[in-house]
């Protein structure tokens, strides 16, 4: 996609700090981090939301997850952390193709994920559960 920001990157045609590559991702330190070492995992092929990323693709990437996860550890001293993808406007998604983020935590930060809890009408959880397990052919 020729006015993606992350697709540029990928590209080399807009410059980033990257810390690692291979055939299916770019990764990179997110420009305005919630903290020190704060990374942006990128495939290359260009796909905005999560469910429309091959299977192969995304099964690499929560290895790859793992393995940045380790290498923080290791390299900054990273505690604690939150991996976080938005998909769509709705969930806060900023750039229209697919990322995970993985976020160094610390207890002053302010970052702040404020999920509103609601509560399920009598009945309606085994509704929309046995709808989702249809579809998964369960
Ligand atoms: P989203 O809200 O889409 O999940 O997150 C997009 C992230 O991309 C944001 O945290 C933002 O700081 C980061 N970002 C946006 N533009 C650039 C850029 O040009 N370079 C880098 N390294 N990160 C960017
Ligand atoms: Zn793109």
């Amino acid at each position: 996609m020729t006015d993606c920001i992350f697709c540029k990157i990928v590209a080399g045609d807009i410059p980033s700090a990257r810390v690692y590559e291979d055939e299916d991702f770019v990764v990179f330190l997110d420009i305005r981090p919630v903290n020190p070492g704060h990374l942006l995992i990128v495939p290359r092929a260009h796909h905005q939301f999560l469910h429309e990323v091959p299977d192969k693709v995304l099964q690499r990437e929560l290895v790859l997850v793992g393995r940045l996860v380790r290498a923080l550890i290791e390299a900054i001293g990273m505690k604690d952390y939150n991996i976080l993808n938005n998909n769509g406007s709705d969930s806060g998604q900023e750039v229209p193709h697919h990322h995970v983020h993985i976020i160094p935590r610390t207890s002053e930060d302010g970052f702040r994920l404020n999920i509103p809890h609601s509560s399920y009408k009598e009945g309606y959880a085994e509704v929309i559960a046995g709808q989702i397990r249809s579809k998964m052919g369960t």
